[in-house]
């Protein structure tokens, strides 16, 4: 039985999380969470100790956590994906009847939404939510993970047709790995724009150097470049190029034209600059290679 008080604290969990987050766009400190507050009274709503949070005041699971890898170059999901493209969350250990896997168990029974905390930075975490435990694999001691938004495509007993599965792999993968990716590309450039330094998150995207649909476009830092808007754009539409030695160009035609300032500072003046903004950890600086598949595009475009 799912309690009157169990609905209240996950939405106001989540309500706050949305507030607190700039409705997912920055990520948050294990510190700030403890500003979380339910009936007036501090709640916590991760365990900083465990990966599962279940509160007493609760029947199921609350939270769950995945630490931070400090790892650059890997990729943040290797061991997680599934062959179905959804993401797997492992037991606490292995024991089936553990508390915590228990907890687990309950969310997924009684399709409780839990709230994904996921490690981009020391004590830093972008939440991910609501995700659904969508089914057990008690052989790999594992539960499989889905987004609240395509739960209701997903049929475990039937697999899925061919389109509405590449088409749910393709959703997973926006819903979970977007906004990790964006935290972890944000927080290695400070949240600046690598070709400008403009510094305001809300005019800011994480690109991909090689788009995220190319067998090459791996969702790791390393093929990311923190962007503003316009930068963004123009490296998408290979107006703007970037060297694997981090030198910014700008297409021909452009830089003959005379314009207003957008122009002008914004893109003629930055051509054959050095990126302004690096990760100042060198194994979270963009790949050589991706940059030297990307410019090339850019140079036959
Ligand atoms: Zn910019």
């Amino acid at each position: 039985m799912v309690g009157d008080l169990d609905t209240r604290l996950r939405d106001a969990a989540m309500n706050w999380l949305k507030i607190r987050t700039n409705d997912g766009l920055e990520s948050i400190s294990s510190t700030d969470l403890l500003d979380f507050r339910f009936d007036g009274e501090p709640f916590r709503l991760m365990d900083p100790q465990r990966g599962i949070r279940k509160p007493k005041e609760l029947a199921a699971a609350l939270s769950i956590r995945t630490v931070y890898r400090p790892d650059g170059a890997k990729r943040p999901y290797e061991d997680e994906m599934g062959d179905d493209g959804l993401l797997r969350y492992k037991w606490r250990g292995e024991d089936l009847d553990h508390p915590e896997n228990r907890a687990l168990r309950s969310a997924m029974e009684l399709e409780l939404p839990l709230i994904w905390f996921f490690g981009v930075g020391v004590a830093m975490y972008q939440p991910i939510f609501p995700v659904y435990l969508l089914a057990e694999e008690p052989e790999r001691h594992q539960f499989v993970i889905i987004p609240g938004a395509i739960r209701g495509l997903v049929d475990v007993t039937s697999p899925a047709e061919s389109q509405l599965r590449r088409y749910v792999m393709a959703e997973s993968k926006r819903r979970l790995h977007q906004p990790v990716f964006r935290a972890t590309v944000m927080r290695a450039y400070e949240t600046r724009c690598a070709v400008c330094s403009l510094a305001h998150g809300q005019l800011l995207d994480a690109a991909h150097i090689v788009p995220d649909s190319d067998e090459a476009g791996i969702p790791t830092v390393r093929n990311g470049l923190a962007m503003c808007k316009i930068h963004h754009a123009a490296y998408d539409a290979h107006i703007m190029g970037v060297s694997p030695d981090y030198i910014v160009k700008i297409r021909a035609d452009l830089l003959d034209e005379i314009d207003g300032p957008m122009l002008q500072y914004g893109l003629k003046e930055r051509h054959d600059q050095k990126l302004m903004v690096l990760p100042s950890v060198r194994a979270q600086r963009p790949d050589r290679d991706l940059l030297s598949i990307s410019y090339e595009r850019f140079r036959s475009a």
